[in-house]
């Protein structure tokens, strides 16, 4: 069994916004107040962190995170890499170099903004399919704005993809999730860009690989999470992930 917390699930910028005044900014509902996009997956002992973001400090702590054994990053954009600095502490408690999984492209980008991470503290190791005490680790590219993966873990038959960022995916190896997570950055009435679908692509998709239930993250300013999730539940099998929630695979 491993465990899955959503350690942040908002898009590029944190919800509340600096200064907004909208519903969304002033609900005092806890789930609407979102840091960037970032997982924990524990098994067997080990800490799996996928993507560090900028608010990685604030998530460690709030979560007692004080090792990690492996990061897996799905792309080079800040909101997914920005915490890698912060991996400073994690490193001066434990000594050891952190593996950081990836290709080699997605490497090169985010070695050119930490060089200095890269000297002793983090090792670089090309994402290829994996097993860690049992727990399969996979990959599929992502169309997005830049070179992007998503990751698919598996473990005693059950099946989890997660795909934060994203505007188009190969079907076949994700296909029959136990559990989808997946992008939601622009919202029912916005415009496709070249980084971004609307989230009822995301939907779409959901059904397209037949997923079994289907949360959405990496969540854009547009709807409450109380709203978006009526809305999407409305809709089959689907929900909102918040942080601090955690799954079971
Ligand atoms: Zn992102
Ligand atoms: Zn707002
Ligand atoms: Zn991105």
């Amino acid at each position: 069994m491993a465990e899955i917390t959503f350690l942040g699930t908002c898009c590029a910028w944190p919800m509340p916004r600096l200064g907004c005044r909208c519903e969304i900014c002033k609900s005092d509902d806890e789930r609407d107040r979102r840091l960037r996009s970032s997982l924990l997956l524990q098994h067997e002992g080990k800490n799996l962190l996928v993507d560090i973001s900028p608010d990685f400090h604030w998530q460690a702590m709030k979560h007692k995170i004080t090792s990690i054994d492996k990061i897996f990053i799905t792309h080079a954009h800040q909101d997914h890499i920005g915490g890698l600095d912060a991996l400073n502490e994690i490193f001066i408690l434990n000594r050891k170099p952190i593996e950081l999984y990836t290709t080699k492209k997605i490497y090169r980008l985010i070695k050119k903004q930490f060089p200095w991470m890269f000297q002793k503290k983090i090792k670089f190791k090309e994402m290829k399919k994996m097993d860690i005490d049992g727990l399969e680790v996979d990959f599929v590219p992502v169309k997005h704005s830049t070179e992007t993966i998503g990751f698919i873990f598996k473990l005693d038959g059950k099946k989890f993809v997660y795909i934060p960022d994203c505007c188009g995916v190969e079907k076949d190896k994700i296909m029959n999730p136990d559990v989808l997570a997946i992008e939601s950055t622009k919202g029912f009435d916005h415009r496709q860009s070249h980084g971004h679908w609307p989230v009822q692509k995301s939907i779409q998709l959901a059904g397209d690989i037949n997923a079994r239930t289907t949360y959405l993250t990496h969540v854009g300013h547009y709807l409450k999470h109380k709203d978006l999730k009526r809305k999407v539940e409305k809709m089959g099998k689907f929900s909102v992930a918040y942080d601090g929630m955690e799954l079971e695979i």
